[in-house]
């Protein structure tokens, strides 16, 4: 899981990639690297290091004329994050020099076959990539040489490959990792993700697995590049407008891009109604919909802040359609899959469309011959392309790496999708998600309140969360986000069952912030806060106002019993941020994290 960008072009090489591994960070960002060919002295220059891409530009001189390179930023699989094992890799002569996100599951197998004495430098999967590449040369030409290699490999990976004896050309290939070819007007960009393609290329085309690209310099200065299988069958495709432009991914003011993507929920609920919406009716195509048609039970398969999504899904179906429904981590589900009922119906929920847990589940039911629908952000997205429908979440770009606007517009398809297939519309639709999105805006707004709440009460080194039913969901999805950017130890729990072990962990102190939005279990949750709180624990209460107490410190503005999950997560996301910028954290990009989740 990682960035690559590659370049072959008229425009200096070094900018291209420099600028397009920032904006790619968010996938890995432990250690990073870039190899070019300098014009000047007719020689391959290559600079690496543990850290993040921004040092990578402050330490080293990229002066020098150059139009050809390849760059990684990297998320560790194998080995340490530290120079030595940051990309680019070399074959043992130099002659071939590589960059590549993903795994190698036989790496071991292929060295003690191919190559038993070699040496290696790191300790990564992907130096013996390089290392095949150049020992198949010996027989073959430099394409046969990397397809032969790419027969052998078995794992994941997008590749990018530099031979130094051919400055004019750049390789690539891919299979389960996510890799772009951008096509501008002055050359090939190659990415893992459209936004470092942003400037650089009007076209692109998201290539296919197993596939091979060769892009070359000709002689006449033009810029071509073919794409093949891996038997060297040529491959046809079909270039897509790029439609982004480069403000959507900046952070228009903002400290920080979480702060910008949490003020941007509203919107993104707007924009998803204008986008489901025609002649002011909720819309989903009619093949989706009927997908739905005669299956026994839907299974959600997610990770994450996606299962959490997953998990207000499952309610929805169930209270709207009334559709059974069971949500399923996807790295449990691939391999310890349950037992399934006649007709299913999988439902594939991830922000970027590239989680490689996912994908393992999704290959698994397709071979089956089951009906597959993904829900992500990313409509290029390989869970997408290979499901067999899609619905796209609008939320636009979302860099920072703990997801806030891509998990609400994950509910929103869904509750749209849940309201289409119920017989009996419980409520107008439009005029509910309007108030959510003005419910949001209100929160949003008292922010700095909320900053001054977590001052006073998230001052321990563990948090819980508690509440029941939705809310507990809502908890879950909570306890994520302060845990994964504030690094304080959080757990979200049914707040009935604390009293069942885990309240032995409560002392004076200890944050305690309770959900409350459903009048059913509102008397149930309030006896547990005083479970709590008479040991000690220092309550935090987040309800709406039709079950609010006036002791209650954040009062939210009602909306539709089935749709509280949008807006109670608001100050949760809130309580997350501010703990991690007054403990002065990397909010953005969490230590150990990456966005896009590309390993299983
Ligand atoms: N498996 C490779 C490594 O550990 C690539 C990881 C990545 O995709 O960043 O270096």
């Amino acid at each position: 899981m990682c960035g690559i960008v590659g370049y072959l072009g008229e425009k200096k090489a070094t900018d291209v990639i420099l600028s397009g591994l920032e904006k790619l960070e968010y996938r890995g960002y432990d250690s990073c690297g870039v190899s070019f060919f300098s014009n000047i002295d007719n020689q391959f220059i290559t600079y690496k290091d543990k850290g993040r891409v921004k040092h990578l530009v402050e330490d080293f001189n990229y002066s020098l004329v150059n139009h050809l390179g390849i760059g990684h930023t990297r998320w560790a699989t194998h080995g340490k994050p530290n120079q030595v094992n940051s990309h680019p890799h070399f074959s043992r002569s130099e002659r071939f020099s590589i960059v590549h996100n993903g795994v190698i599951e036989n790496y071991k197998e292929l060295t003690a076959k191919y190559l038993p004495h070699m040496k290696f430098i790191s300790e990564t999967d992907t130096e013996i990539i390089a290392n095949l590449i150049e020992h198949f040369t010996h027989d073959l030409s430099v394409e046969e040489a990397i397809r032969k290699t790419l027969s052998l490999i078995e794992g994941s990976y997008a590749l990018l490959i530099i031979d130094t004896t051919t400055p004019h050309k750049l390789y690539a290939a891919k299979n389960k990792s996510p890799l772009l070819i951008g096509v501008g007007t002055d050359g090939i960009t190659l990415a893992s993700d459209v936004m470092a393609l942003i400037g650089h290329a009007q076209y692109y085309y998201p290539i296919e697995d197993k596939t091979f690209t060769s892009v070359t310099k000709q002689a006449n200065g033009k810029y071509t590049y073919e794409l093949f299988d891996i038997i060297g069958k040529p491959v046809t495709f079909k270039l897509l407008k790029i439609d982004m432009v480069l403000d959507e991914i900046g952070k228009a003011g903002y400290s920080h891009f979480m702060l910008k993507e949490i003020c941007e929920q509203p919107s993104v609920i707007r924009k998803i109604m204008s986008k489901y919406m025609e002649n002011d009716t909720f819309f989903v195509s009619p093949s989706i919909l009927s997908m739905f048609e005669g299956i026994d039970r839907v299974y959600i398969i997610a990770a994450g802040t996606s299962m959490h999504a997953g998990f207000v899904g499952k309610h929805l179906l169930e209270n709207m359609p009334k559709i059974p429904c069971e949500v399923f981590i996807a790295s449990e589900f691939a391999y310890n899959p349950p037992l399934l009922v006649d007709n299913p119906l999988f439902i594939f929920i991830s922000q970027s469309g590239e989680t490689a847990d996912l994908r393992a589940c999704l290959v698994n039911v397709k071979e089956q011959g089951y009906k597959t629908l993904t829900i992500t952000n990313v409509a290029t997205s390989t869970l997408a392309r290979e499901a067999d429908a899609y619905l796209e979440i609008y939320a636009g770009p979302e860099i920072a790496v703990a997801s806030t606007k891509a998990y609400v517009g994950q509910i929103v398809i869904l509750t749209i999708l849940a309201y289409l297939l119920a017989p009996r519309k419980p409520f107008d639709l439009h005029l509910e998600l309007s108030k959510v999105a003005v419910s949001m805006e209100a929160i949003i707004d008292k922010r700095d309140y909320i900053h001054e709440l977590v001052k006073e009460k998230i001052t321990k080194r563990n948090c819980f969360y508690i509440g029941r039913g939705i809310d507990y969901f809502t908890c879950l999805e909570a306890a994520l986000k302060l845990k994964e950017i504030s690094y304080i130890q959080t757990e979200g729990f049914a707040a009935g069952e604390l009293k069942h072990g885990t309240i032995a962990l409560i002392e004076e102190g200890v944050p305690v912030i309770a959900i409350i939005s459903q009048s059913a279990i509102n008397n149930n949750t309030r006896a547990n806060i005083r479970e709590v709180t008479a040991r000690g624990a220092n309550k935090l209460v987040i309800s709406l106002e039709n079950v609010s107490d006036v002791t209650d410190e954040i009062i939210l503005m009602d909306v539709h019993q089935l749709l509280t999950p949008l807006v109670t997560v608001i100050p949760t996301q809130l309580i997350a941020f501010y703990s991690a910028l007054d403990l002065n954290k990397d909010i953005d990009k969490p230590r150990n994290l990456a966005k896009s989740v590309t390993v299983e």
